[in-house]
């Protein structure tokens, strides 16, 4: 019979293992990625630490996301970060969408908790906290999002 403290060790063991295996699904089948032509990028983000890169691209309708598609290459967080995003900001009103990258970017950084609300598959980026240097990899699509919004408000009468 195994003792109590090897079982909690297992259980973290089998969430960091559910955690992994989330980042991987997102990485192997990415949701809303496209080939994107030069005129339809909104916002081009690159991180030199692992030569990752992110070219985004939205659709807005009566203030609410109703598109986000991206196109981009370089390690599995930022693909996986890239595709979560895209899943979790369409349908949301454009302000609810702003408050969401913010808090998110926030808790990446470890200046706001993470938060148990976000979406499951979100929660699996919270164990990159432990990799400082990974942490841009999590953002740069949030952060490339942020502009886009803040371009299609612009643009907006
Ligand atoms: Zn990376």
């Amino acid at each position: 019979m195994p003792c109590a403290g090897r079982v909690s060790f297992s259980a973290m063991d089998d969430l960091e293992q559910l955690y992994q295996d989330i980042i991987l699904d997102h990485y192997k089948h990415p949701r809303n990625r496209t080939a994107l032509h030069d005129e339809e990028v909104m916002a081009d983000e690159e991180n030199p630490v692992c030569g990752d890169q992110i070219r985004l691209s939205a659709r807005i309708d009566e203030d609410r996301v109703v598109e986000v598609r991206y196109d981009g290459k370089g390690c599995a967080i930022s693909q996986a970060s890239a595709s979560m995003l895209t899943e979790v900001l369409k349908g949301k009103t454009v302000s609810e969408a702003a408050a969401l990258i913010q808090h998110f970017i926030a808790a990446m950084r470890g200046e706001r908790e993470f938060d148990p609300d976000f979406p499951e598959d979100l929660q699996a980026l919270s164990g990159v906290r432990k990799f400082p240097l990974r942490v841009k990899c999590a953002t740069m699509s949030w952060h490339g999002m942020e502009k886009v919004l803040q371009e299609l408000g612009a643009g907006r009468s």
